[in-house]
């Protein structure tokens, strides 16, 4: 049994004061809420104050992005072990946003991968197909080959948890119905199990990733290779990340 995993990617969102409050807010939320690993990912400037604000609950914290190189001179970014200095245990690398505004190559991300394990934190991997390779039916080349570009067995899969967020669902209200994402993960998990055997394979955990809310929540969630979800939009609201963190405990076997 995989461990439901809730993920919120604040994006570039929220001042301190708002952070506070929603951290506050889902303090209180999730007090009573078990069997479910529930991360938060603020901007990076945020992660020290909010280690406070988390300090005594089960909630963690992530960066969404990392340097790969210890240090240097590179304006503007961080390294995996400032990101371990706050207290933050995840990071986020390739989230379509960075392969796609930013230019991350797969070359780039298995650097980034690599760097975060060895730093001792742990990695959310994400992986997604762009509309127009949907409808050339390209979607599971390309996972896979996003997949085997940066993912090797000797990428410590007990350190990994794979995203699969199709880019066309990102933000845009479109959502991959249970069946198409799915069928996705369970591709995923195949590919895996390619790189590190069933047995570790079936540990990893694979979130759904595309404008996840309260009202479908659910439905994703009762898939079998859906392990949780990372949600953008919706986890800036309180009571519908609240919501979306409840759908995944209803998901666990009572004990
Ligand atoms: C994301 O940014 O990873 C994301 C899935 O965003 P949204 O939930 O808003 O689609």
């Amino acid at each position: 049994m995989r461990t439901p995993f809730i993920a919120g990617n604040w994006k570039m969102h929220k001042n301190l004061v708002e952070a506070r409050e929603l951290v506050a807010a889902l303090r209180e939320s999730s007090a009573g809420v078990a069997g479910v690993d529930v991360l938060l990912c603020p901007p990076a400037y945020l992660l020290f104050p909010l280690a406070k604000a988390v300090a005594g609950t089960d909630l963690m914290l992530g960066a969404q992005n990392v340097h790969e190189a210890p240090q240097g001179a590179f304006t503007g970014e961080h390294s995996v072990a400032m990101v371990a200095d706050t207290g933050a245990t995840y990071v986020i690398i390739g989230h379509s946003e960075r392969r796609h505004v930013f230019g991350e190559t797969n070359d780039q991300l298995n650097k980034k991968v690599r760097a975060v394990i060895a730093g001792g934190l742990q990695v959310i991997y994400c992986v997604g197909e762009t509309l127009p390779q949907r409808e050339a039916g390209k979607t599971q080349a390309v996972v896979d080959e996003q997949i085997d570009a940066v993912l090797a067995a000797d990428v410590d899969a007990a350190k990994l948890t794979v995203a699969y967020e199709p880019v066309w669902a990102i933000g845009t209200g479109k959502t991959a119905s249970p069946e198409q994402a799915q069928e996705v993960h369970a591709g995923i998990r195949t590919r895996l199990t390619g790189i590190y055997g069933a047995q570790a394979a079936n540990a990893v955990r694979i979130q759904y990733g595309g404008s996840v809310k309260p009202g479908n929540a659910a439905a994703l969630l009762a898939e079998p290779d859906i392990d949780g979800a990372l949600v953008g939009g919706a986890c800036l609201v309180a009571g519908d990340f609240a919501a979306i963190i409840s759908a995944a405990a209803e998901t666990v076997p009572a004990a």
